[in-house]
């Protein structure tokens, strides 16, 4: 990772310190400190750095191991002021790069740390000066550093607007998916509305199934028992309405549905039920509606239906309905009761003649 950069920054170090030794005529000692320093170590802390579990934690170690030698090298040099600030400044910015303020102080505290390790041994005194090689190889030390890290730099941030641009790229393919996925659930939300509808409704007429009865008159039935109010239903079928059919045909018959339904839709309360029950016959549920008022309700759709002139084409058809009428005021408790009671007044009003509304107890009155 960071050994080419070492290694060779380390050898120009080498070859700025070693024109200064060879400048003051230094010991062995010093030249092989020299070559172990700049030339092997770099390899050594390579070689740390790799085996380690976490290179780059070890590799950051490395750079304040790096400036402790420094120090050594400035105590034992006597602080010459170009090699000096090359290491102490090339040290610095290294850790502060990656680690910010600590890395500072660890780049100060490695260079105090080797000076004073040193310094028993050297002594603290001050030669400032360097000759023009060492003076030019320090700086053309600084400025290659100096360009490698503006370089590194440069690439970070490459990677980090590379980054934010596949970041806001995801983002607008997340709102994009986002969009897709809320329109979906609009079309199943409205596909799920659509198929309630289905399964509640007729779909000729409009008006709610015989499902939607099933699911519901009880608990009306129940809800009325409770508040003390009554329920009466209707029970509705058109008379003779096969002749419809077979003289003007299934489309007319359908109309006279059509036209049925939207006549008892027109009249009815919120709380009414009105549904197909079967074929030609419609049922009603009332709730809250004594048995009179309902006679009253059942006799105003008799009428008005018998009076009107029901269209298909160029056909006009009149058709009459006959009407069978129970209520709970009958002491009839549950919606089988009701319906069959109903279901038993319609029947008498076939039986009598059609065109009729005939009440449950009536029929039963008739039965006996
Ligand atoms: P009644 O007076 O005794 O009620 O005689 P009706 O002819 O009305 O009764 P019937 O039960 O004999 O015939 C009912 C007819 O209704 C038979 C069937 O073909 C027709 N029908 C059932 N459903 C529909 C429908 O959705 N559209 C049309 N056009 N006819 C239907
Ligand atoms: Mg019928
Ligand atoms: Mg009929």
């Amino acid at each position: 990772m960071n050994r080419r950069n070492r290694s060779g920054s380390f050898v120009l170090l080498f070859l700025a310190v070693g024109s200064h030794l060879l400048d003051h005529r230094a010991s062995v000692m010093a030249w092989a400190f020299l070559v172990f320093n700049f030339l092997i170590y770099p390899q050594l802390a390579y070689w740390r750095a790799r085996r380690s579990v976490d290179p780059m934690q070890t590799e950051l170690d490395n750079l304040v191991i790096d400036s402790a030698f420094f120090g050594v090298w400035l105590a034992s040099l006597h602080f010459p002021i170009w090699i000096a600030f090359t290491m102490a400044i090339s040290t610095t910015i290294n850790l502060t790069v990656f680690r910010g303020r600590q890395g500072t102080r660890q780049a100060l505290l490695g260079l105090g740390l080797g000076i004073l390790l040193t310094a028993p041994f050297s002594g603290l005194s001050f030669q400032a000066d360097t000759n023009a090689v060492t003076t030019s190889l320090c700086l053309l030390g600084l400025t290659l550093y100096l360009l490698t890290v503006a370089e590194g730099a440069y690439g970070r941030a490459i990677k980090l607007h590379e980054a934010q641009e596949k970041l806001r790229e995801s983002e607008r393919a997340l709102a994009t998916a986002n969009g897709a996925l809320q329109q979906q659930l609009h079309e199943i939300r409205l596909l799920q509305d659509q198929l309630r509808q289905q399964a509640n409704h007729d779909a000729l007429t409009g008006l709610y199934n015989r499902h939607y009865l099933n699911a519901t008159m009880a608990r009306e039935v129940e809800r009325c028992r409770r508040d003390g109010q009554p329920v009466s239903v209707l029970l509705i079928d058109i008379d003779h309405f096969k002749q419809i059919n077979d003289s003007h045909g299934h489309q007319a018959g359908d109309e006279a549905l059509r036209h049925l339904a939207t006549l008892l839709r027109a009249h009815a309360r919120v709380a009414d039920i009105v549904c197909r029950y079967g074929g030609e016959e419609f049922l009603l549920v009332l709730p809250g509606m004594p048995k009179d008022v309902a006679i009253d309700r059942a006799e105003a759709y008799r009428r008005a239906f018998s009076q009107a002139s029901i269209e298909h084409g160029d056909v006009r058809m009149h058709a009459t309905l006959s009407i069978g009428v129970s209520s709970t005021s009958d002491h009839l408790t549950t919606p089988e009761a009701l319906i069959a009671h109903a279901d038993a007044a319609l029947y008498q009003a076939k039986a009598l003649g059609r065109d009729r509304v005939v009440s449950s107890s009536a029929a039963v009155a008739a039965e006996v």
